[in-house]
């Protein structure tokens, strides 16, 4: 408080994130670059969010961004819990989010301290409207990669039809796709309607936006980010990855700062140091993904059947489907955590690669960090996340499901000795110590993403 009081402030920005770990983290960080680059940020979340987190690190920038909340409906206890549908939880953020989130901007617009900017998470479309009406120019921030944003895009524009009938889809700035390299919800079209419209929602109102900023980097997406600059203000600003694994700015950043599961970091450091360097394999799954009793019962005997040893995060909900006595036939082998600090386990240097869903935060980690990555994509944009791991970047495999879709336990053992052992995976591995670099160069001082940041500022500064 007595920081924020002391600093003069180039301008205010009210950082607003849809409820979801995937979707905090990269908000939350950028939050951190913009005060460290002296804007005022007030983070919003929804108030269960507030009342159920944990907090993380003691980085000096948190102590700088104030937290607000706003409603979604459900603030005693989580939709998630409740049972809701998604469809209904949606409906009811929209309803209660406008009106508090209307509400928190005319508090503050009284506070001495106004918002001059609203940076808005694009899976919600509908804060702009909201930053209009109060006369405040809206950046939407797109957490998902330019690739994912430029398939949706062609699918709100029409230009791009559902249900898929080609064998190869060519869309610009892209490789050519097959269907089953599309996000779940266009391939799969019809599995989650509540979700196939929150994705495609994201471009309903996206040329109003004052900014487009996209949790990516330049030299990354190059291709396909130039094609979206003919159209918006594109701005990459990634990867949004604690500081001190990328450029080392920002004192103490060693994680994000906000965690939505309990993490049992200490444990996971003691086991890891315990082993030789790229001799352990990593697995997680998000914070999201549910695999079936099955996968889940593969995947155990896979690792089980593996040379080397293992850390899988099984989360609190996902933890009955592991096979009975599974942990204590293992103890020699592997450590099974609920949750960890994702970061700090990926720059452990008993970490020889990363066996993931391919969420898109989890995939720029992994490559910031120089991991090979082995993808097992579940759902939503995790197929495209993996193809470009495999094809465009070369910085992992992809493990191959069976005809009825699970990766059996031989697969999970070829792709761990593959990527640990070989030339296959030394190859991977300095591919992505080759991306690393990239990342890194793109954050610092001058790089691509950090030019973006400070063009930003004085955009909006000069509004
Ligand atoms: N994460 C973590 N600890 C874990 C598993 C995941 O801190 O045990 C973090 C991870 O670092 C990433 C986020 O949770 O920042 C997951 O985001 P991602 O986009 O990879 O997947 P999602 O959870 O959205 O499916």
């Amino acid at each position: 408080m007595e920081k924020q009081q002391q600093r003069v402030y180039k301008a205010h920005c009210l950082v607003f994130t849809y409820p979801s770990q995937g979707h905090i983290n990269p908000l939350l960080q950028f939050s951190k670059l913009l005060d460290r680059k002296g804007v005022k940020v007030t983070l919003v979340t929804t108030r269960y969010i507030y009342k159920t987190m944990y907090r993380g690190s003691s980085c000096t920038a948190l102590d700088t961004i104030s937290l607000e909340t706003i409603s979604d409906g459900y603030d005693e206890e989580g939709w998630k819990t409740l049972g809701i549908s998604v469809q209904a939880y949606l409906d009811s953020f929209r309803k209660a989010g406008s009106q508090t989130l209307a509400e928190l901007l005319q508090k503050l617009s009284c506070s001495g301290c106004p918002v001059d900017c609203l940076v808005y998470d694009a899976f919600m479309p509908w804060p702009l409207d909201i930053a209009k009406k109060f006369g405040i120019p809206g950046a939407v921030f797109f957490t998902q990669s330019c690739a994912v944003d430029n398939i949706y895009n062609h699918v709100n524009k029409g230009l791009l039809k559902l249900p898929l009938t080609d064998s190869e889809i060519s869309l610009p700035g892209m490789p050519p796709l097959e269907p089953s390299d599309l996000p779940s919800f266009l391939s799969d079209y019809g599995s989650y309607p509540a979700f196939f419209e929150l994705v495609i929602g994201q471009f309903c109102n996206v040329d109003k936006a004052d900014w487009v900023l996209c949790n990516t980097f330049y030299e990354l997406e190059e291709q396909v980010v130039d094609w979206m600059a003919k159209f918006w203000p594109v701005k990459t600003i990634g990867p949004t990855i604690p500081s001190k694994y990328l450029d080392n700015r920002l004192e103490d950043d060693k994680d994000y700062g906000v965690n939505l599961f309990k993490s049992d970091s200490d444990a996971c450091m003691k086991w890891l140091n315990q082993h030789p360097k790229n001799s352990v394999a990593y697995i997680s799954f998000g914070s999201a993904a549910r695999l079936g009793q099955e996968q889940m019962e593969e995947l155990a005997l896979g690792l089980k059947m593996s040379k080397g040893k293992f850390l899988w995060v099984v989360r609190e909900s996902e933890a009955a489907k592991v096979p009975e006595n599974f942990i204590e036939e293992t103890t020699e082998k592997g450590l099974v955590v609920s949750w960890c600090s994702q970061l700090e386990v990926l720059a452990h240097e008993a970490v020889g690669c990363f066996i993931t869903h391919c969420g898109w935060n989890s995939t720029l980690e992994s490559l910031s960090l120089g991991v090979p990555l082995v993808g097992i994509p579940q759902w939503t944009d995790q197929s495209t996340n993996a193809k470009y791991i495999r094809d465009v970047w070369k910085i992992g495999i992809k493990a191959q499901p069976d005809e009825e879709g699970i990766v059996r336990r031989a697969e999970v053992e070829h792709c761990i000795s593959e990527i640990m052992e070989g030339h296959r995976g030394k190859e991977l591995r300095k591919n992505a110590m080759k991306w690393k670099d990239l990342a890194q160069k793109a954050v610092d001082e001058g790089g691509s993403s950090d030019k973006n940041i400070d063009e930003f500022i004085e955009t909006l500064i000069k509004r």
